[in-house]
């Protein structure tokens, strides 16, 4: 590790090499498969960053950078967005049922109740159903899934149980009124 130690330094050191440092630097790149692995995956982290957007790394990227590489050493690295994508989608689906319901709802306000009674067996039904696939899938999966699949439930949930509240209040009013 620590014969590598003015190298590593150099190639993450945003401000140009003077000419010695740099040759020293490529003739030590020539010879050590580890600090050209480094090179190549700051290299294609810095084109990223560039591609992106982002003229010039934010101060400090380095070091989190390298810190982020020790922590995903041999371990998923996508794992994050993975969960928040899933956590997303699933979110979505909540919202376009909940958007489903309160349509066929509104469409049909003399079927509401009836429609009401349905839904509700429907979706405590459902309740369940996804209840055991967390289950059973929690035990075959890391917890960061566990955590975002709990969380893009509840968010649906909370959804479909606001607007079931609300079509409830809706209908009862209506019921008085006619
Ligand atoms: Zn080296």
């Amino acid at each position: 590790m620590s014969t590598h130690r003015p190298f590593e330094d150099w190639i993450l050191d945003e401000t140009a090499l003077n000419p010695e440092s740099s040759r020293l630097l490529h003739q030590h790149l020539d010879d050590c498969r580890d600090c050209r692995a480094l090179a190549d995956g700051w290299e294609r982290a810095r084109l990223t960053l560039t591609r992106s957007g982002m003229a010039t790394p934010a101060p400090g990227l380095a070091d989190r950078w390298l810190q982020r590489q020790a922590l995903q050493a041999g371990s998923r690295s996508k794992g994050g967005w993975v969960v928040l994508l899933v956590s997303l989608g699933a979110a979505l689906v909540g919202a376009g049922l909940t958007a489903w319901g309160l349509a066929s709802l509104l469409g049909a306000p003399s079927e509401a109740l009836q429609s009401l009674i349905r839904q509700l067996v429907t979706w405590s039904m459902w309740y369940r159903v996804s209840s055991d696939i967390v289950g059973a899938v929690s035990r075959t999966i890391p917890s960061g899934w566990v955590a975002g699949l709990g969380l893009a439930l509840m968010i649906a949930w909370a959804g479909l149980i606001a607007v079931w509240l609300a079509s409830l209040k809706r209908t009862a009013f209506q019921g008085v009124q006619s």
